[in-house]
Order: C-alpha cells, then structure tokens, then sequence
C-alpha cells in the first residue's frame, strides 16, 4: 500500500491510477478505524479500481472545548486495517500540509448547517466542508463515500458538492453498528463499561421512535417528546438535542408525511455521541396500491 503525507505525493498517486485506466474512490476519515469506516472502504472497492483514504484529524472542525487534542490516534494499526480491505494508499498529511502559515481560505454552506450540530458546534461545518473541499482537490476523486452515521455531514457535503460544481458523486453507507445497536465511533473509546452501557439508550430510543411512526404517530412533536422521556430514564445520559427534520432538505416538519430524519446529541459523560434515523412514512405507499 502507498503511504504519504504530502498532497504533491497523493496527487502523483491518482495520476498514475488514472494513466492507468482506473476510476478513484474516496474516504476520508479522521482515523482510529472501526468496522463503521471499513464498511465505507469496502463499498468503495466494489465501486471503484482504486481506493485512497484521508486520515486527518482536522483542528478546524473542532471547537476550543472540544477533544481535538485526546481525539484517539494509531496510524500504524489504521494502516494494517485498511490494507486488509483491499486500501491502495493513504493520505496522512500534517496540519502544517493541510494549513500552511497564511491559510485564510474556508468554505460556508449555509442554512441546513444553521440546526442540529451546527448549532451545538458553531464552526465545526465550515472546518468541515473546508478541509473535504482541500481533499476533494487534492485526490480528485470520482466517488466519495460518507457514513449516514453523521447524517447532516453527509447532506452538507452533497449540498456543498452541487452548489460548487465539484465533479464527484458522493455516496452515503447506512450505519454500521455493535451486535448491541451502539453505533460504532471512534469516540466509543472514551466510555467507560457503566457508560458504554448507557450509551445504548439512544438506538433503544431511535428504535421506539421507529416503532411509533410504524403504528401511525405522525406528531413531530409528540415523538420528540416520547424519545426525550426515553433518554431521561438513563441517569447518565444528558440530552444536547433531539430533532425531526424533513430529510434531505432539513427543513421543520410539524407531521411526518414523508421520510423525515430523526436525529439526537446526547453526552455520556464527557463524551458527545450521535446517532439518528430516517422514519419512513408508507402512507402515500398504501393509497397507491
Ligand atoms: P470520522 O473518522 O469519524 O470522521 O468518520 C469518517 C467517515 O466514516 C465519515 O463519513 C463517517 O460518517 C463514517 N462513519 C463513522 N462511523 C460510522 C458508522 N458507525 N457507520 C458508517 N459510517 C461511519
């Protein structure tokens, strides 16, 4: 496998791919692999002739009070996993690669940041779609691949990818989760056993919410209301948000009539964790048949 740190070398890398007749899939990640970013590896395989993945644990997406600095690392393990699901090179630049001194350059997608973590992590979408606009550049890829785990990241990568022409299709992976529905994330490290335990509480709530609509709840509000009742049984856990919103637009919804994402922030601890789902509503479905 092909390793640099440099965005000269990875360029050299997709020159030579593409000489060679090969189409380039994409992900980037922050490192500290799970099944969750293997998954994305391994669709992108199947779809692609080569793969490249980022791992970059990018400051600018990170407020000041956040864990950019006790964000988990281990290159040489991220390395050998990669490698083993069929990885052809990895991009590991330095901040000092990726922001030289003088950087001043950042990409705002606005509105359907202005919700959800955006409003929770002010700044955390414009370090975001900045350093994916800078990758997107440097691999110039055909595809990129982003995990539904972070569902308003991928929207706003694909809204960024449109409104600036970028010339790529990004494909969205479900999310994958433990055998327990915890969904996976580097993150996961931080809990404890007694924590990792009460973690499990937001999959349980997204599940119940699920369930609801399916028996004909439509109400936002009311099953916000039922998942935030659901939460507070579990003393570890601290609500930042729990949000319906129409997916993809990201727009309020007071009645789902169509698939809407429901998606929640909630602390264990010091740890942020993140999950959501989209609810289907089958309605139009049954007066059609
Ligand atoms: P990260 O390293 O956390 O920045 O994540 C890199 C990519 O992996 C992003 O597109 C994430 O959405 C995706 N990802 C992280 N966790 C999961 C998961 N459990 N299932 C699917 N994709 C994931």
């Amino acid at each position: 496998m092909f390793i640099c740190h440099t965005a000269a070398e990875i360029r050299e890398f997709v020159r030579g791919a593409r000489a060679g007749g090969q189409t380039v899939g994409f992900v980037p990640t922050m490192g500290y692999l799970h099944e969750g970013h293997l998954e994305l590896m391994r669709r992108a395989k199947k779809q692609c002739g080569v793969v490249i993945i980022s791992i970059f644990i990018n400051p600018a997406q990170f407020g000041p009070n956040e864990d950019f600095t006790q964000y988990p690392r281990d290159l040489e393990r991220d390395v050998k996993m990669a490698g083993d699901v069929g990885v052809d090179a990895v991009f590991n630049p330095t901040a000092e690669e990726m922001y030289p001194a003088g950087y001043c350059t950042y990409v705002d997608v606005e509105r359907i940041t202005e919700r959800l973590c955006g409003l929770s992590r002010p700044g955390h979408f414009r370090g975001v779609a900045t350093v994916v606009t800078k990758l997107f550049n440097i691999v110039n890829p055909d595809k990129a691949f982003f995990g539904q785990k972070d569902a308003q990241q991928v929207l706003v990568i694909k809204r960024m990818a449109a409104d600036l022409n970028m010339d790529l299709e990004v494909v969205t992976v479900p999310t994958v989760r433990e055998a327990d529905g915890l969904a996976m994330s580097s993150r996961n490290i931080y809990l404890d056993a007694g924590q990792r335990q009460a973690a499990l509480v937001l999959h349980r709530s997204l599940k119940m919410a699920a369930g609801a609509v399916a028996s004909g709840l439509r109400d936002a509000s009311s099953i916000k209301q039922l998942v935030i009742d659901m939460i507070k049984t579990e003393p570890l856990a601290v609500i930042d948000y729990v949000e319906i919103y129409s997916h993809p637009d990201l727009e309020p919804v007071d009645k789902l009539w169509g698939p809407a994402l429901l998606a929640l922030a909630v602390k264990i601890g010091r740890t942020r964790l993140i999950d959501n789902i989209i609810l289907e509503v089958l309605d139009h479905v049954s007066h059609d048949v």
